[in-house]
């Protein structure tokens, strides 16, 4: 089932508890100090581990730390230190009990656990990632990347956390703290990091993490996601938690006519933004296929895949098969043949409220109409399938440009995706401005000629 049935993962885990592990002193303040403030800020209780000691300064280091906590809000009694060697930090036996003693001993059973991604080059990052996996069970993790050692190539992150000002003020606070590590730390290095986050996310400048859950670690999954503040992968996240994504594209309906009706450039914008936002933001997050629904191959591809279809029945044969032959929703396009001529509008699938499309004096298009639906598949509950199906070309590209920007339409598709955990199904009528791609819920659908 979806949504709706989230359980709580254990019943004895009543307060919310998140536990960060660093490799070193300063690790978990520059990969996740706007994280940190965000958990404080919360109320949510939060510690930190610090894995490995410098022999050479260890004493400085430990109360450098403890005055980074502090800036951040972490009181100081939350910061553990395991005091193993810099540089020579394995994940063993003997390093497992030690983690998992030093939580044991603070009552620290967290539900969600940040730590390293194993995408790094730094040998005892990696192994602070295998400890954590080891030492933690029924619970989810974020893996953050740090600008030194980080491997860009391979870390994939899909939970964004903006920072903001006051974010970035703290988190410039906490790493001021380690006055022992100015050199070393590099201030632009870190913002550039940080912007190529932000660059991913539709945000100015982030932290940016994995996010994996283990079985049972729902609550932790569930937290993470509301830390998220990128707003495409705030929505992807919760449309289609898990699997691939297929774009199945309409055909050309009706040609260079078509393009008379409203500005050439919008007649793939949408499409455009999808396809750009899949291969670049949604990279390595998931995979992404695109296939027309004209080939022999689009149900097959469809069948185990979160599904979008751009294009209505004429255009659309997938379309047409899986929205207008579904008993399950109540707003279809549709069309009348008569000759040559097609005349497509929408109108209810047992109702008699129909929309048609609406021009300008010069023939052109002012309103489309468009229905979007949200619904689970028939082949497989936890996919989803997208149908963005306008009367004509510009209300499909409308909708397809809001998925690809969910942001410019947040009220409507938090209602949308609510609606999908609780019913299975959701679905709007939107009337799409043919100049802009703007797009507009309507409320009384009654009063709509
Ligand atoms: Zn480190």
């Amino acid at each position: 089932m979806r949504g709706g049935k989230r359980r709580r993962g254990r019943i004895d885990k009543v307060t919310e508890q998140v536990l960060l592990v660093g490799a070193h002193p300063d690790d978990v303040e520059l990969g996740a100090g706007g994280l940190i403030h965000e958990l404080i800020r919360r109320g949510i209780e939060t510690f930190i581990v610090v894995v490995s000691d410098d022999t050479s300064s260890g004493p400085l280091r430990r109360s450098e730390s403890m005055t980074a906590a502090e800036e951040l809000g972490v009181p100081t009694q939350n910061v553990l230190f395991l005091g193993l060697s810099d540089g020579a930090v394995t994940c063993d036996h003997d390093s497992i009990d030690l983690l998992r003693a030093a939580c044991a001993e603070r009552g620290i059973d967290p539900q969600l656990v940040v730590t390293h991604t194993d995408a790094d080059s730094h040998n005892d990052h990696r192994a602070v990632n295998e400890l954590c996996r080891a030492a933690f069970r029924h619970t989810a993790f974020l893996f953050l990347g740090i600008s030194l050692s980080v491997e860009t190539r391979r870390f994939t992150p899909s939970i964004f956390v903006e920072l903001t000002r006051e974010r970035q003020d703290a988190k410039g606070r906490a790493l001021a703290a380690h006055s022992s590590q100015e050199q070393r730390i590099g201030l632009a290095a870190r913002r550039v990091w940080e912007e190529e986050l932000g660059r991913k996310s539709s945000l100015a400048a982030a932290e940016g993490f994995e996010v994996e859950q283990q079985i049972g670690g729902s609550d932790g999954a569930h937290l993470a996601s509301t830390l998220n503040d990128s707003p495409l992968h705030r929505f992807w996240n919760r449309l289609a938690p898990t699997g691939d994504v297929v774009l199945v594209d309409d055909v050309d309906r009706a040609g260079a006519a078509e393009l008379d009706l409203y500005p050439n450039e919008l007649a793939f914008r949408g499409l455009d933004a999808l396809r750009l936002c899949m291969t670049t933001q949604m990279i390595g997050v998931r995979r992404f296929n695109e296939v027309s629904s004209e080939s022999a191959q689009a149900f097959q591809l469809v069948r185990p895949a979160n599904a979008v279809l751009a294009g209505g029945p004429v255009s659309n044969r997938v379309a047409r098969e899986l929205i207008n032959h579904s008993a399950r929703v109540r707003w279809v396009v549709d069309y009348d043949r008569r000759g040559d001529a097609v005349t497509i509008f929408i109108r209810e699938r047992t109702g008699s409220i129909r929309f048609d499309t609406k021009f300008d004096a010069s023939g052109r298009i002012r309103d489309d109409f468009a229905v979007l639906t949200v619904m689970t598949s028939d082949f497989d509950p936890e996919r989803v399938v997208v149908s963005c199906a306008g009367i004509h070309g510009v209300g499909t590209q409308a909708l397809l440009l809001a998925l690809a920007e969910p942001g410019s339409a947040p009220k409507l598709l938090d209602a949308m995706l609510r609606e999908l955990a609780e019913n299975g199904v959701a679905q709007r009528v939107l009337r799409c401005d043919g100049r802009t791609l703007e797009v507009d819920e309507l409320l009384d659908l009654a009063s709509v000629p």
